[in-house]
């Protein structure tokens, strides 16, 4: 499939786009360094202005910029409605703390005066998935564009128009001409991106293999990536919880986005002490899910964003219980049109199973039980991602361990792991590298340059 909007509740294909030619790119990535050399040297203050003004465009069209998203990827319209509020939120973050973040860091040397200065690279180019289409394209976007870069998009081939609206809000919101731009390319062009001199940075989020081919095309030539890959995120729970709280938070955590999140939780790890009364209220909790149309304000789960990622899923589950697993509540796809998955709770996991090894990006849940901390430690760091982890326990001792020893980029007690403008956000292992948001998301794609005068 090409450049396309299909829709993902019936599989109509709604609108194919052409991808850009050679030429086009190139006239472009000239249009992109061209501003550049101007747009760093704009004030905090006009980049702040614009940055507001795109925030507040993202809230005055939140509903249709929502359907735009649920049309194209299948998202939930309340979910969609609440991620262009959210970006509008990242957009005000930076413009109100990007000046205050690249500011000189002085350091006291043998120097008369020395200090750090955070200084623009230039082009950036973000490579980015579908299923939050606007949140990571803005959480790119807002500190790129305040630390005086310009950004272009090579985003999922399936939000085309995702894709294109954004470039527009840019540019209603007073940012130049060029200092965004969306490029309609498919996967395969983009190494003749990175390899142009005048892209000096890159920014993945997506799969493994997507990753692992542009950091490698990056490296080649000496420029910085930044990735942010899967997650098979370990969700404990443990004797003093609360099984009430845990199981709720348990639900929402793994059905965020349909089950389609990198920080979805994905593996319930629960002492045996609790496991009976987590997993009864954990089948009850999905069992009320609404499967439907995404369109409508009820439905709580929508279809998968693709085929592909529906016969994956169905796959992966299919294989777990050949192998053993039990299945407590779904565990196949809707009959009908459109790319719906039941909500899935598979136990009994043998080791080495899909569901004990692999990331599962649709909604399904694998229930483990353990008898003491140690086994769920151990057990979470048995895989090879670490994005995120969540820990549900009252004791202090308990909370310390699953800090210093789950292997992950975040770790939430007694709450389910998200992504807030203020807080940094990336994996470790096969997660990635490099982090988005906070003060160190801006600070990845700067020249932090040493200054020492005598
Ligand atoms: P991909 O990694 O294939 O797609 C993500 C982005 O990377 C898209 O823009 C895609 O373009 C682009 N891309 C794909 N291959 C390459 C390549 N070789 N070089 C440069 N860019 C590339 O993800 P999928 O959408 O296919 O999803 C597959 C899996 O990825 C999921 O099951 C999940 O594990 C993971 N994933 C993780 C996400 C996260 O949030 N961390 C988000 C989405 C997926 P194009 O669409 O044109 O192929």
């Amino acid at each position: 499939m090409g450049i396309a909007t299909v829709n993902p509740a019936t599989g109509e294909t709604v609108k194919t786009f052409e991808p850009l030619t050679p030429e086009e790119i190139e006239a472009k990535l000239a249009k992109a360094q061209d501003r550049f050399l101007e747009y760093r040297h704009t004030s905090f203050a006009q980049r702040s202005q614009w940055m507001n003004k795109a925030a507040e465009i993202l809230e005055r069209d939140q509903v249709e910029l929502g359907k735009i998203m649920t049309l194209e990827m299948g998202k939930t319209i309340k979910s969609a409605i609440a991620e262009a509020k959210k970006c509008a939120s990242v957009c005000r973050y930076y413009a109100d703390n990007a000046e205050e973040f690249l500011k000189d860091v002085p350091a006291s040397t043998d120097a008369s005066s020395s200090f750090v200065r955070f200084q623009p690279l230039g082009i950036i180019l973000a490579v980015m998935p579908w299923n939050f289409p606007f949140w990571q394209v803005f959480r790119f976007v807002a500190p790129t564009l305040m630390a005086g870069n310009v950004g272009i998009l090579k985003h999922a081939s399936n939000v085309p128009q995702c894709a294109l609206k954004i470039e527009e809000i840019l540019t209603e919101a007073g940012f130049p001409d060029g200092a965004f731009q969306t490029l309609l390319i498919g996967a395969s062009q983009v190494e003749s991106i990175i390899n142009d001199d005048r892209v000096k940075a890159a920014t993945l989020t997506g799969s493994e293999f997507a990753g692992a081919s542009l950091a490698a095309a990056a490296g080649k030539q000496i420029k910085k990536t930044v990735l942010e890959l899967g997650g098979s995120d370990p969700f404990i729970v443990l004797d003093s919880a609360d099984i009430e709280a845990a199981a709720s938070s348990a639900t929402a955590a793994r059905m965020l986005n349909s089950g389609q999140s990198c920080i979805a939780a994905k593996r319930f790890i629960v002492a045996e002490s609790v496991a009976d009364h987590f997993e009864k209220l954990l089948v009850e909790k999905f069992s009320a899910l609404k499967v439907g149309d995404p369109m409508d304000e009820a439905t709580d789960i929508g279809p998968l964003a693709t085929p592909d990622i529906l016969d994956d899923i169905d796959q992966q589950v299919q294989k777990s219980v050949a192998m053993g697993a039990r299945v407590l509540i779904g565990g196949k796809a809707l009959e009908g049109a459109g790319n719906f998955y039941l909500p899935t709770i598979l136990t009994d996991i043998p080791p080495n199973s899909p569901a004990d090894k692999e990331e599962f990006f649709g909604p399904v849940a694998s229930l483990f039980r353990v008898k003491t901390l140690d086994e769920a430690i151990e057990l979470a760091n048995s895989t090879t991602f670490g994005l995120g982890a969540s820990g549900w326990t009252t004791d202090p001792h308990e909370q310390e361990r699953i800090i210093n020893e789950v292997e992950a980029g975040a770790v939430f007690i007694n709450g389910m792991v998200k992504s807030d403008p203020r807080l940094p956000f990336g994996g470790t292992k096969i997660s990635g590298y490099g982090r988005e948001l906070g003060i160190y998301g801006i600070q990845e794609f700067v020249n932090i340059k040493t200054v020492w005068i005598k």
